[in-house]
């Protein structure tokens, strides 16, 4: 029998058993192994193992579909001898796909998904002791090497969905360059649909490149007259319109976000059942339970057909077969920072032309197929830009500074960054590091900094976490936490809106969002039965469960750390103590009422905000800690909690007290006119 050490040889006939586990093959495994045989990196496998063989770092570029995520990594551990002398990484800059290719992978290859292949992303290990296929987010990645800086357990790391650019992807590459010096036998792979090559090239000094010939069937384009307003109805118009109208074929519909991919779905599924056409609508974005997910491949039944609306998950990183119309509104939700002003929103954005190309490419995977783009030719020209930004050149870095600072990289201006951040935004991370006491003025980390770094977290809410150890309430403060990284756990059905928004008034503290979030998670996780108690209350039980799981491995990192100390405090204290480590970690996020007493204007940068409809906050407090901010019709506020003048002089003096503040004069005439006087 083969070790893992020798290899198996993929070209062979399998045998009964299989290579790595020596358990028998199911009749499944034989008939997958038919369809992987005729993907395209199937016959460049030879070349693909003896590049990587051969240089530790190296290039593979191949059309979305060919194979490469799926079968790369199979490949190079059936190399055996070095090559499989460890476990192979493979990383996806989204959650999904992690999860997704990894349980196709463990079907591929017959085992137990979390045993020889497993996945990890944040919150969530499906690993074992024995996995030697690891995908993961490459967030995940970066986290593993804070306590493994030479990534000992691989052998081989693939960087997947390269033309992402995703920040952490980024680090990796440059911590990945130092790594690479020090460990002589381990290879590093990057991968991708589209590449500019020659700059991945010429960053890893020359790595040699292989190309996976694609099969591409013509794509038929076709744009619309004018301009839409509401891209939604338009998408949901189109595909009707395909499924009424075109010959059989599954249709791939873009859009952006949960709410409107479910509201499309709707409307489809309602209009397709009126027209008497055999229709299989299927969503598809990241917060989709798994099993859901999954419903999305296997091809519909004999005369049906398939449409699914799906985020731009659907544009690279998964590969639906079948797939002959694609709808493309031309837009999909970007996380921006802007340095200037410290917002950094989830925003509606205009796609790329590169990734207007790879979103009509899914239509010719199997035959010719068709492409509706929602928008007109002179868009696609001039609004649309060349390719999407790298997202180091957006996005808030003072998560980054502060792992670069726990992983030892204090030299961040000569970090080898394939695209070095801007200045300004490195300066202004580091202020804002500074501001939460992570850092000092040495820009060395603190003990605050260093037990900020352990939590996979914003440096925001690990500083309110750390404040909340010590503050005696940090079991509440996790629930809070835990409510506030999933996606919302109140459900509004659409037939029943009223009866849950009574059902939800049960929930709500005068304060405001963080501590009705904390009367719904003790509430759900204190009932004996919890299914009912979702279902009675209008909560969404896959996300309290999920919740449950966050604040549990972050409970998990406090005990470990050992940081929680003695609560001190009676229990009265709780909404006091609460508030005030929020208040440590976010006191750069709150608003005051404007004159007018309508709006707010935030502290940091004066701008104009709402509170967002959604709030439990039912009057206007003079002053509001806010969570986030959201841009739809106008800038909302998103989590909002009263807080009294008083709580953010005494918590944050460093940035309240008139005497000691650091804000710039028009933020301090906000305070000086906002302020009680007698506090000043
Ligand atoms: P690439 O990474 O090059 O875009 P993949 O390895 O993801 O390609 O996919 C290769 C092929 O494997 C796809 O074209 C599809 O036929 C098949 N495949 C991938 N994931 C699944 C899945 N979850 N279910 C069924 N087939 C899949
Ligand atoms: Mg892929």
């Amino acid at each position: 029998a083969a070790t893992a050490a020798s290899g198996c040889d993929v070209d062979a006939e399998p045998g009964d058993k299989s290579w790595l586990t020596g358990q028998p093959y199911s009749k499944r495994f034989f008939e997958i192994l038919k369809a992987r045989r005729r993907l395209p990196c199937w016959e460049m496998r030879k070349e693909v193992v003896k590049m990587v063989r051969e240089n530790q770092s190296s290039v593979l570029i191949g059309e979305t579909g060919s194979g490469k995520t799926t079968q790369v990594a199979q490949f190079l551990l059936a190399a055996g001898g070095d090559l499989g002398s460890g476990s192979i990484a493979v990383t996806q800059p989204r959650r999904v796909a992690a999860m997704s290719v990894a349980a196709r992978v463990a079907q591929e290859m017959d085992v137990e998904l979390g045993q020889e292949v497993g996945y990890n992303i944040r919150f969530e290990d499906v690993t074992s002791e024995k996995t030697r296929i690891k995908f993961m987010t490459d967030g995940m990645l970066l986290r593993e090497c804070q306590t493994d800086p030479l990534m000992s357990k691989y052998s081989v790391i693939i960087l997947d969905e390269a033309h992402e650019r995703t920040l952490a992807t980024d680090i990796l590459f440059g911590l990945l360059k130092e790594v690479l010096q020090k460990r002589p036998e381990l290879r590093c792979l990057v991968m991708s649909a589209t590449l500019e090559a020659e700059k991945f090239q010429d960053y890893w000094s020359g790595a040699p490149l292989l190309r996976v010939p694609g099969r591409m069937f013509p794509v038929e384009t076709f744009f619309t007259l004018r301009p839409e307003k509401d891209y939604v109805a338009a998408a949901v118009e189109v595909c009707c319109m395909i499924n009424q109208q075109e010959p059989p074929g599954d249709i791939l519909c873009f859009l952006c976000g949960e709410e409107e991919i479910e509201t499309a779905c709707f409307e489809i599924e309602t209009r397709a059942g009126e027209s008497g056409c055999s229709t299989m609508v299927l969503p598809l974005y990241s917060s989709l339970p798994m099993n859901q997910q999954r419903r999305v491949f296997p091809p519909a039944p004999e005369g049906t057909r398939k449409i699914i609306i799906a985020t731009n998950i659907a544009e690279t990183s998964l590969t639906i077969d079948g797939v002959v119309y694609v709808v493309d509104p031309g837009l999909f939700k970007q996380m921006l920072y802007n340095p200037r002003t410290h917002v950094e929103s989830l925003l509606v954005s205009p796609i790329s032309r590169a990734s207007a190309q790879q979103r009509a490419g899914r239509a010719g995977r199997t035959r010719p197929g068709k492409c509706f783009r929602l928008y007109t030719p002179e868009t696609f020209e001039k609004e649309l830009p060349e390719s999407t930004y790298p997202e180091i050149i957006r996005s808030n870095l003072s998560s980054v500074v502060i792992s670069l600072k726990k992983l030892g990289v204090d030299d961040l201006v000569h970090f080898d960054f394939m695209e070095p951040p801007s200045p300004e935004s490195m300066m202004r991370a580091l202020e804002m590091l500074h501001f939460l006491g992570a850092i000092d003025d040495e820009g060395d980390l603190t003990d605050a900094g260093k037990a900020m770094a352990d939590f996979p977290v914003d440096p925001h809410l690990s500083k309110t976490i750390v404040a909340a150890c010590s503050r005696g309430c940090v079991s509440e403060v996790l629930a809070i936490i835990a409510m506030l990284s999933v996606p919302p756990p109140f459900s509004r059905p659409r037939h029943a809106q009223k009866a849950a928004d009574r059902a939800h008034r049960n929930f709500a503290s005068g304060y405001g969002d963080h501590l009705s979030l904390l009367t719904a998670y003790s509430q759900y996780s204190n009932n004996g039965s919890k299914a009912d108690y979702c279902h009675e209350h209008f909560l969404s039980e896959r996300n309290m469960k999920q919740a449950e799981n966050v604040r549990r491995q972050l409970a998990g990192i406090v005990r470990s750390r050992g940081l929680e100390k003695e609560s001190t405090e009676k229990n009265g204290m709780i909404t006091t103590n609460v508030r005030k480590s929020f208040i440590e970690g976010f006191f750069m996020q709150c608003a005051h009422i404007d004159q007018g007493g309508k709006n707010y204007m935030t502290v940091r940068d004066q701008q104009m905000v709402a509170i967002h409809p959604s709030s439990f906050l039912q009057h206007k407090p003079e002053w509001v800690m806010y969570h986030e901010t959201v841009v739809t019709d106008r800038c909302y506020m998103r989590n909002v909690t009263a807080i009294p003048a008083e709580m953010l002089i005494e918590v944050a003096p460093q940035f309240y007290h008139p005497d000691t503040c650091k804000l710039n004069e028009q933020a301090q005439k906000i305070l000086q006119r906002a302020l009680p006087r007698s506090k000043r």
